[in-house]
């Protein structure tokens, strides 16, 4: 078939083939970037659709407007006003299908071929593809414990003038990694004095285990002048309320929000709008605070649960800082066992054993450190992640 050329620069992803694996029975599965089915709120989200449905059942089922359904709009920029303690209209965001979209409306009104995109090394496989498909030279940027690096985040700025500057500054993924506030503060300077486009993919920031995380860099862009027309913000209701609803948002400055409002134009027109009446109400219902500190409880004490079983199964041939919320533990292997530190080799042994987990090779665009795993806490109760970390040590 004569593909457009563009194709070239992606391919499935490893990990998708890892996937195929994962149906052979018994297999516990640290492997999936999903929340637990288990903990939707689906008595909430049902009474929220019924009422959809009977206050509005035109607008839930018929066609609507690109930007977004307007209740929802409103709700989100209240939820995002309260958080940020900035001043958030409705017409700042528009909603998206999912923060997938968002992405991809972003690659589609920013990037042409050989432009280039810094993000971090690590980061969501799905954005280095998405990217790619719009031909943008991915540069990675080197990250610790504590986010990006910012001094090395500047030099590449400063050497390649990217389009914009890629981040998940909060519990990230797959890192879990969280940017301190003094270098969240720098990443905003550093916007201004370059003139440079920096997105904050925000999917997790509710889900903290014991106390909030730093503020947003929307919320600080507030104390940085100039910064605020230099940030794209996306946030997603998939973690926190149900992925299967795709309902996700994008604030920009409203001239890069009329051209992806466009772009969205041709690609679905809209995002559903019956999710999107559905989770209007939700909001406004008052639900999601419950919820939030619900699925907060059970996700603390199923990382706490993997970080202790890794410490006392596998001790010193795997060494990770534990997350302080998110969905994900990122690990080294470091050889100290005499094995080779080979995360992609051991997820094959792995399977073996009964427990699955992605490698953390392909979340780099380049300079693959081989030796990382991707641990999902998420959807497994803690007796498996004991179960399950126990299987890897034998794959170990
Ligand atoms: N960004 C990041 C960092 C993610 O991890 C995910 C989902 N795994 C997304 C965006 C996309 O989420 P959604 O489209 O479901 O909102």
């Amino acid at each position: 078939m004569p593909f457009a050329h563009r194709l070239n620069n992606v391919e499935t992803s490893a990990i998708r083939e890892l996937f195929k694996l994962l149906g052979k029975p018994g297999i516990i599965s640290l492997a999936g970037g999903f929340p637990d089915s288990a903990l939707f709120d689906i008595e909430g989200i049902r009474a929220a659709s019924q009422q959809a449905l009977q206050e509005d059942p035109g607008a839930a089922l018929q066609y609507g407007a690109t930007e977004g359904y307007q209740p929802l709009r409103e709700q989100l920029a209240a939820f995002m006003a309260g958080k940020a303690a900035l001043d958030i209209r409705p017409e700042d965001l528009i909603v998206t299908t999912g923060s997938q979209q968002a992405l991809d409306l972003l690659g589609k009104t920013l990037i042409d071929p050989g432009d280039k995109v810094i993000v971090e090394g690590p980061t969501f496989l799905a954005t280095i593809q998405c990217f790619r498909l719009y031909g943008a030279d991915l540069i990675g940027a080197p990250t610790d414990a504590n986010g990006v690096d910012t001094g090395a985040l500047e030099k590449l700025i400063a050497e390649h003038r990217p389009k914009l500057v890629y981040l998940i500054p909060t519990f990230g993924n797959p890192s879990g990694a969280t940017l301190s506030l003094a270098r969240r503060r720098q990443v905003l300077e550093m916007a201004v004095r370059h003139q440079t486009l920096i997105v904050e993919d925000d999917p997790y920031g509710e889900l903290y285990f014991n106390a909030p995380p730093p503020p947003s860099l929307l919320s600080l862009s507030a104390t940085v002048p100039g910064s605020r027309a230099l940030l794209v913000h996306c946030g997603s209701l998939s973690k926190v309320l149900a992925p299967g609803l795709r309902l996700g948002w994008m604030l920009a400055m409203p001239e890069l929000l009329a051209k992806a409002t466009m772009c969205k134009q041709f690609s679905d027109a809209h995002t559903s709008t019956f999710a999107q009446a559905t989770a209007a109400r939700y909001l406004a219902a008052g639900r999601m605070p419950a919820t939030l500190a619900r699925v907060r409880k059970v996700y603390a004490g199923r990382a706490q649960a993997m970080v202790d079983a890794l410490r006392g199964e596998i001790g010193a041939a795997i060494e990770f800082v534990p997350p302080q919320g998110g969905l994900f533990v990122w690990a080294r292997l470091t050889g100290a066992d005499g094995r080779q530190a080979d995360g992609n080799a051991l997820a094959r042994r792995a399977i073996e054993k009964g427990v699955a987990f992605v490698p953390g090779a392909p979340f780099f665009c380049a300079h693959p450190d081989q030796a990382t795993l991707r641990l999902s806490f998420a959807t497994v109760d803690e007796q498996q992640i004991r179960a399950g970390v126990a299987r890897l040590a034998q794959a170990l």
